[in-house]
């Protein structure tokens, strides 16, 4: 799976920082969070093809994390995009489409569905869930985390060494059966082994609540907001935002191992702010970078 950091800045884009949007590569899904303005532009930046994407996850809809949905919709209506494009998003989100829509003129040959979300998982497969839990903001808004299943591996090794041929036998031990091979039973656990799922949670446009937690809970990669640095914590709670120290707070009490942090201010020329404001409470921690990737 790989992430790739679209665009970093809050409200007002600089030249360094696109407005917010993250895209989650994996498998055949391309999960966005988020849309700011452009985003379809940093796509082509990005050498990632645009008809990659099957799920856009909006936080809320304050324009810096929606301005690039009608262009990238437009765009997706104009290619060959094979397939529903499925997009989530708090209470209110299918009116403020249907009005979207009634602004912008242009020919709609696009499958889309819009599902609202709020408390728990609203989508599962047999490798990921995703969750969505209220934030606080002013405005109706989610976090999300996508949580990868636990996968059972052959040890192709152990396989050989059994002397198992290829076929169904192996789909069985994949399953996590036994098997009956040269008359001997053969456990699952004796040839395959688990590989540990991996947890991101998104968190982005909130004061610290609760539900940061919940989302950031045992996450591999928490990727949250950190407006400003902790100098400017009144300002924050004013505008309903958190400080790169709030972020490293989610981070420790919820046992995450690596924070990245987006949405900057555009008053922070560089983050270096920033990220030493976090690291007084949090070590792995990293700011994102306009186009940074990220291998998980
Ligand atoms: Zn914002
Ligand atoms: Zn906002």
């Amino acid at each position: 799976m790989q992430l790739t950091f679209l665009g970093t800045s809050s409200m007002v884009p600089t030249k360094e920082r696109n407005q917010i949007a993250v895209f989650l590569s994996y498998g055949s899904e391309g999960i966005l969070f988020d849309c700011g303005e452009g985003t379809q532009r940093q796509f082509k930046i990005a050498g990632i093809s645009l008809t990659k994407v099957t799920k856009i996850l909006v936080s809320h809809w304050h324009g810096d994390h929606v301005l690039g949905l009608p262009g990238l919709m437009q765009t997706l209506s104009s290619i060959d995009y094979n397939g529903t494009l499925e997009i989530y998003g708090p209470e209110g989100t299918k009116k403020r489409i249907e009005k979207m829509f009634e602004a912008f003129v242009f020919d709609k040959r696009l499958n889309f569905k819009v599902m609202e979300v709020k408390n728990g998982t609203f989508y599962e497969n047999n490798d990921f869930e995703l969750e969505s839990y209220p934030l606080e903001h002013g405005i109706e808004i989610v976090g999300y985390s996508f949580i990868e299943k636990d996968k059972r591996k052959v040890d192709m090794k152990k396989i050989k060494k059994f002397g198992i041929p290829e076929g169904p036998l192996i789909g069985k031990l994949q399953q996590g059966k036994s098997i009956e091979h040269n008359n001997k039973k053969i456990n699952a656990d004796d040839v395959t082994y688990i590989e540990k799922a991996k947890k991101i949670a998104f968190i982005t446009d909130t004061v610290l609540c609760d539900n940061c937690y919940k989302l950031a809970n045992d996450a591999d990669m928490l990727i949250c907001e950190a407006t400003y640095s902790s100098k400017l914590t009144d300002k924050s709670e004013d505008y309903g935002h958190m400080t790169a120290k709030h972020a490293a707070q989610i981070a420790n009490k919820a046992n995450v191992k690596q924070l990245v942090l987006i949405h900057f201010s555009a008053r922070y020329k560089n983050t270096q702010e920033l990220e030493e404001d976090a690291r007084d409470v949090f070590d792995n921690v990293i700011c994102a970078k306009d186009f940074m990737k990220i291998e998980l």
